[in-house]
């Protein structure tokens, strides 16, 4: 025998656990059931006589109003149904978050009178839960998140916290409203990576791990973004993951990059940069042709000049002449103090002939500077040169820097103050 559909509500009602009210908005009488009663720990006796002052009484006061609006709304004809969370007052004197949903019923009586029948849930434990997540979300050092991608490419956050303000200058709302907001801030030149990123992880489901800048109003922040992706049966994957802001650690990792490869007394880049440029240029000459060429500098009897004027003075003169060749070198050539009182340029696309006439005026210039030691005494510096180009037949960075140090010791040995090109030396 099929149950009667009163049986089979009821059946509903029990497994949901929900309480159920009917009011009518004409005389205003109210009906309820036990479960809506024992859901706040009384028997319906106990709250007799139940009218609507009944539910006013125990609801919280600030709450009243969004309620009477929510069905205000509703009656006006905006939504479906009436629906509204707020808080009642439990016998043992603890708020509930009471989920209340309802809508107009004919009571099948004809009298004219217009009914709303309706339920209510307790959703505390949801509530707790997400004020707990909210104030977990508030005190992490970053944004969390789940971001859904459909399988036809559609996305979005079902959930974001509000660091979204700090880190992205956008309100968790609008993330969600519309969430390419958070790919509009950014940075043009890390988006494509952001995004290659996503799709990878989206394929392989292997976690997305990604350094990359945020651009809001001009300034820029740098962030990583960690987040593991799971896939379900429809395809969706959905990655749970947090963006931090790693300004802090990318300064101090640039400022790292700076120092491994600076000398600190001229500024200019060091010994091992060079040696790591020139295995670049080389292997680009290899690849595609080409040519570069490469002055090795040595200052001519520097030990006497710190003898004679002192070591602060002998590192000045290194800072003068690294100033001087920065000068008269393009911006596109390295130049690098490799040693002591021992400088290397590196000049891209350059022929031999070219070069040397860089080193010979370097030569010159420096030959023309007038130093001053710490007594006032003048006195001027001199360099050897050795210039050398990568050709065909050169093997390696090593053999090309060996031929150099031949030509800048030919240098010295014709009597310093001059360049040297591969055997052959312009003298003075
Ligand atoms: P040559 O003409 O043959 O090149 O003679 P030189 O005296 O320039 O060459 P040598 O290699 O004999 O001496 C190099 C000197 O450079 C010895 C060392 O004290 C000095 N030197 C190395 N590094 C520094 C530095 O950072 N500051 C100063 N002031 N002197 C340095
Ligand atoms: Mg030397
Ligand atoms: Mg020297």
């Amino acid at each position: 025998m099929p149950l009667s559909a009163e049986t089979r509500l009821k059946a509903i009602l029990d497994g949901t656990g929900a309480g159920t009210w009917e009011y009518n908005l004409d005389t205003g009488d109210i009906i309820l059931n036990d479960r809506w009663a024992s859901m706040l720990g009384y028997s319906l006796e106990e709250l007799a006589p139940i009218s609507f002052q009944t539910w006013e009484s125990l609801c919280h006061p600030k709450d009243l109003g969004p309620a009477n609006e929510a069905l205000a709304s509703y009656l006006n004809g905006q939504g479906p149904q009436f629906e509204c969370v707020f808080r009642m007052m439990h016998k043992d004197g603890e708020w509930r978050h009471i989920h209340s949903r309802g809508m107009l019923l004919n009571n099948g009586k004809n009298d004219g009178t217009r009914w709303l029948m309706g339920t209510h849930l307790d959703v505390t434990e949801e509530k707790t839960s997400q004020h707990q997540l909210e104030q977990l979300a508030e005190s992490l050092p970053g944004i969390i998140y789940t971001f859904v991608m459909e399988p036809d490419g559609q996305f979005h956050f079902s959930y974001i916290s509000r660091k979204t303000e700090d880190l992205y200058g956008i309100h968790s709302d609008q993330a969600i409203a519309d969430p390419q907001k958070m790919f509009d801030v950014v940075h043009p030149d890390d988006l494509q990576r952001v995004q290659d990123s996503i799709g990878l992880s989206a394929e392989s489901l292997c976690e997305w791990v990604c350094d990359y800048r945020v651009l809001v109003e001009d300034r820029i922040t740098w962030v990583r973004g960690v987040s593991r992706p799971e896939r379900d049966t429809d395809g969706r994957v959905t990655w749970h993951g947090v963006i931090t802001n790693i300004n802090d650690q990318k300064r101090l990792e640039l400022e790292l990059e700076h120092l491994s490869i600076t000398d600190e007394l001229t500024g200019l880049f060091n010994r091992r940069y060079m040696l790591h440029k020139l295995e670049e240029a080389a292997a680009e000459n290899e690849r595609y042709g080409g040519i570069f060429s490469v002055i090795s500098l040595d200052i001519d009897f520097f030990k006497a000049i710190n003898d004679s004027w002192g070591h602060p003075t002998g590192d000045s003169v290194l800072q003068t002449i690294a100033k001087l060749i920065q000068q008269r070198t393009r911006k596109s050539d390295i130049v690098a103090r490799t040693g002591g009182e021992e400088f290397i340029v590196l000049m891209p696309n350059t022929a031999l002939a070219d070069a040397r006439h860089v080193a010979d005026a370097l030569r010159m210039a420096l030959a023309a500077e007038d130093f001053v030691s710490d007594e006032g005494e003048r006195f001027t510096v001199t360099l050897s040169a050795g210039v050398v180009s990568w050709s065909d037949d050169t093997a390696s960075v090593r053999d090309l820097l060996s031929v150099c140090d031949r030509s800048l010791y030919e240098a010295k040995r014709a009597g310093r103050n001059r360049v040297a090109v591969r055997g052959g030396t312009n003298p003075n």
